[in-house]
C-alpha cells in the first residue's frame, strides 16, 4: 500500500498527540511524521496505525506504541552515523525510524518469520539497516562498538555481553523489570568506565527470550 494523503494526515495528529504527551526530541517527531507506520502492519488496521497504542504483528509480537518508540529514541540521543544496535526487530519499524534519523542500524530478531519480512518491508520503503537473525543477548560485538543499544523486549536485569558492547560515552536503553511492567532505564557508560543509571517511566513489553524460533 502506498503512502497516501489520508495516511499522512494521520501522521501529523499523531505527532501532535506525542508533543502533547511531553516528546520534545524534533529530530525524533520529523522521523515519526515521516515514517509509514502502517507499511509495518496488516493492511486492513490502517485506522489503527496512527492511533498510540501498541498492535499485534504476526508470531504473537507486537509493533511497540508510537509514544514509546518516541521515548527510547529521545533517550538514545541519536546522532547522523551513529552506529545503533537493535535487540528485537519485529515490525521494523523501530529499525526505520533510526534509519531516518541517519542512524547505522543493526538489528537482532530470534524470531525467523519476522526477521523475513522486517527484512522486507525495510527494503520496500527504501530504508537500509543490517538484519540479523539470532539471539539478542550475545549482541553483535564484531559490528561494535555501538554509539547506542536499543533493546525493545522486557529484560529483568541489563545484559551483560550487550553492556560491553557500548563505546565510551555511548547510551543503552532498556525495559527493566518483571513480565507486568518495566522502567525504561538510560545506561550511560562514562569516560572512567562507570555506567550511569537514570529512570524514564513505566512500559509494558513483551519478554526478551532466549535463543531463537521459526
Ligand atoms: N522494535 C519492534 C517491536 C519489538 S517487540 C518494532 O518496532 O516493531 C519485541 C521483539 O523482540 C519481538 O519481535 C521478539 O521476537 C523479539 N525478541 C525477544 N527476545 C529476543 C532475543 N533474545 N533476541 C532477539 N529478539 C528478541
Amino acid at each position: 500500500m502506498a503512502d497516501s494523503f489520508e495516511a499522512k494526515g494521520k501522521r501529523k495528529k499523531l505527532v501532535v498527540e506525542l508533543r502533547s504527551k511531553g516528546i520534545t526530541d524534533e529530530e525524533v517527531l520529523r522521523a515519526i511524521n515521516r515514517v509509514p507506520r502502517h507499511e509495518f502492519m496488516d493492511p486492513a488496521f490502517l485506522n489503527h496505525a496512527y492511533t498510540d497504542k501498541a498492535f499485534p504483528i504476526s508470531s504473537g509480537q507486537t509493533i511497540s506504541q508510537p509514544y514509546t518508540v518516541a521515548v527510547q529514541t529521545s533517550l538514545l540521543k541519536v546522532k547522523k552515523r551513529d552506529k545503533i544496535l537493535e535487540v528485537g526487530t519485529g515490525s521494523g519499524y523501530q529499525a526505520a525510524i533510526l534509519a531516518e534519523m541517519g542512524a547505522k542500524v543493526y538489528t537482532i530478531e530470534r524470531c525467523r518469520e519476522l526477521y523475513l519480512k522486517a527484512q522486507k518491508t525495510l527494503a520496500i520503503l527504501g530504508y537500509s539497516a543490517e538484519f540479523f537473525y539470532g539471539d539478542g543477548y550475545e549482541g553483535k560485538p564484531q559490528y561494535g562498538p555501538f554509539d547506542g543499544i536499543i533493546i525493545t523486549a522486557a529484560v529483568a536485569e541489563v545484559p551483560e555481553k550487550l553492556l560491553q558492547q557500548l563505546k565510551t560515552g555511548g547510551r543503552l536503553v532498556v525495559p527493566l523489570g518483571d513480565m507486568s511492567s518495566q522502567v525504561m532505564t538510560l545506561v550511560v557508560k562514562k569516560e572512567d568506565g562507570q555506567y550511569e543509571y537514570s529512570y524514564h517511566g513505566t512500559f509494558a513489553f513483551v519478554p526478551m527470550l532466549k535463543g531463537t524460533a521459526k
